[in-house]
């Protein structure tokens, strides 16, 4: 690497992987230019209406992502953005961008949609897949980040005919220049981070299907559309040719994947989980709706993915067919749909109102002009090329990648991976970390003690979103008449630019002492409000929000006057508990700049190496004698790689890392303290500090108790069978594998994700290295998801025997006449067969290590009924404790493979790093505080705390009091409801503040 480098990266790709990773970039002090073709951040996951398996509206978690990136002050957004050249070397690269006009100031445009409403332009809409229609001049989707209007050149009047311009006529602030022309620039970065994502399958090339001929045949995304409350047709499930709702849908899986026939032999992940939650969000829209889904197999393989799959059966009563692949479509003269299917031997046929086509990923379109102008290396369907351990690595230094472009993967995937390679970045950029970021400073804040009230009103319109059904001056007009409000104006869009700085001067102008925004809400936008409120150089907890919004104009949006006569209430609720507002410090604490990482597998020593790579000392603790878990068991990788060779190169660097200590035979018996610093007891004596935390603590194999394991010596683990394998003790003639031993049962309902892996890595060698030997897999499901899929075709290709097992026909393993016999009804030719294996192989399943109970209660973070920790939110914080300054990776997450492990890893190094590179770090003022004398020590709020904030302590002999830490409390408020003796007190939400906003309520008269 060139001797110094740039404190500053280029990430191509704003979805949700583009985004995470900048934001973690710009976090550990690195500036981060975020670029993308589009007009607004967000990329796929911004359409999709929920996401699985947790249902949770996939808009709503990804928006305070949007929101944070956007106006995170050392990331730059550039939009509609390319890249054309580069030069120079890892540390020090220049890359020539050209970035293309939209023919709009920037600056200027406060996204107010008043252009949009007179452009006489209607253009297909790609956000709701050209289901609806948008305007020439648009945006990408109503809470578009950044909220800035585009023209489409292609279909704008004026560029085809010289006239029209009627938006540059309704634009208040001049902000429209046809003149515009496009840019080119240079860019120096020290580390480039491709995030470019993917695109649908084209459903035409399977013209079997009938998608572009037949209306009522639509793609997965364009269900998600429909399903989407912010879609063409407001979220009613309807059938396009007729608008009629459908009794009758079905989804045909792999469409453009595990597909000989167009070469996208892949599997591309997440349809099977996609198309589950479709069927179980339609039913949820359409009670009587009959949702049939036609899989191949089920490939339900992440964390409690199988236990939404039996919901989606069970709950709500999805029918789950698993069969070849559909072979066509036919329509009717009704425009309903005839499905051909086998199951078992059988052909039966099926019609429907409606066929959703499950399209698989591809790599984005354009792609291939950015991979050319970067030289990085596409694997044979077009993704980046990546290796089994290196997987955020492309053949260029300093070139990284994440998310779908470096292959199919959910979200989670997509952000732990994302948060990876930002932590390998600022590894390579660590000695130019805060060389090119600005700190936000903040004016001294007003003491406002003891002063009357002085309030300020701003109400928002947000576009058409408030505006459009509630009467918002009429809302404003109404706060004037509040008593202390001495200042209020309606807003188009009150988070604008223009508007924070609106607020920060009228402050000061108008000697205001407390401010309210009645606009959209505080999850999304408190803090950047909190932020404006700071720099007019207020305390930020003398500001209010009011949603009117949600609470208004989106669940009233039929009742406009009712709306706004709720708006003025929530206004004047929000102005009484404004009068009560006390200013709160804003505790600091200092940051001890090193880590502990529990657990020395694969995923603790990445951790561990990528935080002292990064430039911070780490203490790895060990319980075993030895580094490597169970890494040290796997002789050989799906793809041919050694994974011997990769434990002792990562052990050596450890042991060459001055940053590392190592200790081994150890274990943690105590923790104390919180993000920043914690105390550590190791069982080997020492006594340490760190700032952060990161889980590593493993699985363990199943020990089976089915399938007379441990009865006879023919009967092995497939983890044995490797061993036998590498070590050349192998002579089996015929082997059976069962799949599934101890996964997806009543014990255990989960899928142990990497068992498929191991009985194809193992079987495809087996016939490699002893051709004559016959080798049967008994499976339930194959998921072999991603481009492993390769693996299993080449398996079947020489002669690998697949027999298909369902959970009521188990296979049944019995010793006669001293022979193995394994008997079992196979499910698609609905017979039973009988093998006589002299090695009988059980892929036994990953289990939670049981040490995680003894961690849970010194760390205080949560565990699932499965044994597994649970991480802050399962799609969005993945790598994430609840608690700050405490991460995961690895099996102590969820079941991985070695790839997704080493991602990980090094994704919780990275947030572990931004916590690290920090001298000091803000915690909430708003807390909670115990009132001793009225505290009974009962526990309730210990009980209660997420996030182990609460503790009851023994205060005086036999004397038991609650105490809250200040730095963990969230400020949530749970323990206060939880405190049957009134004896706990939110700062923020004191009884008297809430007193009176009820008081307020139920008096419309009331002026404050
Ligand atoms: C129908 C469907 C349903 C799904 N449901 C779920 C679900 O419920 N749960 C779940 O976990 N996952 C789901 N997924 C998968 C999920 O969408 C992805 O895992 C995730 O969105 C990947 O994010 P990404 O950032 O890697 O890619 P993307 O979202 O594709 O983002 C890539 C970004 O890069 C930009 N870009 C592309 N090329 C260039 C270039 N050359 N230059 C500059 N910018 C470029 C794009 O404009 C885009 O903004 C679903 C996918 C589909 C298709």
């Amino acid at each position: 690497m060139a001797n110094e480098s740039i404190g500053s990266v280029l990430v191509v790709g704003a979805g949700v992987s583009g985004i995470q990773s900048a934001l973690d970039l710009a976090e550990m002090g690195l500036k981060v230019f975020l670029l993308d073709e589009t007009t607004a951040i967000g990329g796929n996951m911004a359409k999709l209406d929920k996401t699985f398996p947790t249902n949770d509206c996939s808009l709503c978690i990804l928006s305070p992502k949007l929101v944070a990136a956007g106006k995170h002050p050392n990331i730059q957004l550039l939009m509609r953005s390319e890249i054309i050249g580069l030069a120079g070397s890892p540390g020090r690269f220049k890359v020539k961008i050209k970035k293309e006009p939209t023919y709009i100031i920037d600056e200027k445009c406060v996204g107010c949609g008043a252009c949009a409403e007179k452009c006489p332009v209607k253009v297909p809409n790609e956000y709701d897949m050209k289901q609806g229609v948008r305007k020439a001049i648009y945006i990408l989707y109503p809470q578009a980040v950044p909220m800035k209007y585009a023209i489409d050149r292609e279909r704008c009047l004026h560029f085809k005919t010289g006239k029209c311009q009627l938006c540059m006529k309704a634009c208040q602030n001049d902000a429209i220049d046809h003149e515009q022309l496009p840019e080119e620039f240079d860019l120096d970065v020290g580390a480039i981070l491709l995030a470019p994502g993917f695109e649908l399958f084209d459903c035409t090339i399977k013209t079997a299907y009938g998608y572009g001929r037949f209306r009522n045949v639509i793609s997965n995304m364009e269900f998600e559309r429909i399903l989407s409350a912010s879609g063409p047709t407001k979220g009613h499930v309807q059938r396009p040719s007729d608008g009629a709702a459908p009794k009758r849908i079905a989804f045909i899986q792999c469409v453009g994947s595990r597909d000989q026939q167009t070469g996208n032999t892949y599997c591309s992940s997440y349809c099977c989980m996609a198309a589950l939650k479709e069927a179980v969000i339609a039913k949820e829209h359409l009670g009587e709706l009959e949702a049939h889904i036609y899989f191949m197999d089920t490939r339900a393989f992440g964390k409690e993915f199988e236990a939404y799959l039996h919901r989606a059966e069970e709950e709500y009563g999805v029918v789950v067919h698993r069969n070849n692949r559909i072979s066509n479509v036919e329509q009717q003269c009704d425009r309903s749909l005839l499905v051909r299917y086998h199951e078992g031997a059988e052909i039966h046929e099926q019609q429907f109102d409606m066929v959703i086509l499950s399209a698989g990923a591809r790599p984005p379109l354009h792609v291939d002009k950015l991979v050319k102008a970067l030289g990085v290396e596409q694997n044979k369907f077009g993704f980046c090329e990546t290796e089994d351990f290196t997987p955020m690595d492309t053949n260029v230094p300093g070139i990284y990648v994440c998310g779908m472009f470096s292959g199919p993967k959910d979200i989670p995937d997509s952000i732990a991976q994302a948060s990876g390679a930002a932590g390998k970045i600022s590894a390579l950029l660590a000695d130019s970390r805060g060389t090119m970021v600005s700190t936000r400073e903040f004016p001294k804040e007003t003491d406002v003690t003891g002063q009357e009230p002085r309030i300020g009103v701003f109400v928002c319109q947000c576009g058409i979103n408030i505006g459009g059904v509630v009467d918002v001056p009429a809302v404003a007009a109404y706060a004037k008449t509040l008593k202390n409000v001495e200042y209020v104006e309606d807003n188009l869009y009150t988070c604008s630019q223009d508007t924070q700085e609106k607020i920060r001067s009228v402050i000061g102008d108008h000697k205001l002492n407390r401010v309210v925004v009645a606009s959209c809400t505080p999850r999304t936008h408190e803090s950047l409000f909190k932020n404006t409120v700071r720099e007019g150089g207020l305390n930020q907890y003398l500001f209010e929000m009011a949603n009117i919004r949600d609470q208004c104009s989106w669940v009233h949006m039929k009742e406009p006057a009712k709306a706004t006569e709720k708006a003025k209430d929530l206004v004047r609720m929000a102005v009484a508990k404004s009068r009560l507002l006390e200013a709160l410090p804003t505790p600091k604490v200092k940051v001890e700049k090193s880590a502990l990482v529990i657990g020395g597998g694969l995923a603790g020593m990445t951790a561990a190496l990528g935080i002292a790579e990064g430039g911070f000392p780490v203490h790895l603790v060990e319980k075993s004698t030895s580094l490597g878990g169970h890494l040290k068991e796997i002789y050989h990788t799906l793809t041919g790689l050694d994974p011997q060779k990769v434990l002792s190169e990562t052990k050596d660097k450890l042991s060459k890392n001055s940053k590392v200590t190592i200790h081994l035979n150890t274990t943690v018996k105590e923790i104390a303290g919180y993000v920043g610093n914690f105390e550590t007891e190791l069982s080997d004596g020492a006594e340490i500090k760190q700032g952060a935390i990161i889980v590593a603590s493993g699985g363990i194999e199943y020990q089976p108790k089915e399938y007379m394991y441990g009865q006879d010596p023919r009967i092995i683990l497939q983890t044995e069978l490797g061993r036998r394998l590498e070590k050349k003790e192998f002579d089996a003639k015929t082997v059976a594998i069962i799949q599934c031993v101890g996964s997806r049962n009543e014990e255990n309902p989960n899928c142990s994700r990497i068992c498929c892996f191991t009985a194809m890595a193992n079987a495809l060698r087996i016939k490699k290295e002893h051709p004559s030997t016959s080798v049967y897999v008994l499976y339930r499901d194959i998921r072999t998801y991603g481009f492993a899929e390769e693996f299993y075709n080449e398996a079947a290709r020489i002669g690998v025997l697949f027999v298909r097992w369902d959970v009521d026909g188990p296979p049944v393993v019995t010793v006669e006449n001293g022979s193995l016999t394994v008997r079992v009804h196979e499910k698609f030719i609905e017979d039973e067969i009988e093998l006589k294996p002299d090695l009988l192989v059980l892929n036994a399943s990953t289990r939670a290590n049981p040490d995680n109970k003894e961690l849970q209660k010194m760390l205080k973070v949560p565990i699932m009924k499965s044994g597994f920790f649970l991480e802050a939110h399962m799609k969005l914080r993945p790598v994430d404790f609840a608690t700050d300054g405490i991460f995961l990776c690895g099996l102590a997450h969820s079941p991985r493979r070695i790839g997704e492990s080493i991602a990980m890893a090094n994704g919780a190094a990275a947030r572990a790093m931004t916590i690290l590179t920090k001298d000091e770090i803000e915690s909430e003022g708003s807390t909670s505080i115990v009132n001793q004398e009225k505290c009974r020590g009962c526990g309730d709020c210990e009980a209660v705390c997420e996030f182990a904030a609460a503790r009851v302590t023994e205060v005086s002999p036999g004397v038991f009091k609650s105490q809250i830490n200040d730095i963990l409390c969230k400020g949530c408020g749970t323990c206060v409801a939880a405190c049957c003796n009134g004896a706990i007190t939110s700062r923020h939400f004191k009884s008297n503040q809430i007193a009176k906003m009820i008081e307020s309520a139920l008096d419309k008269e009331a002026k404050a």
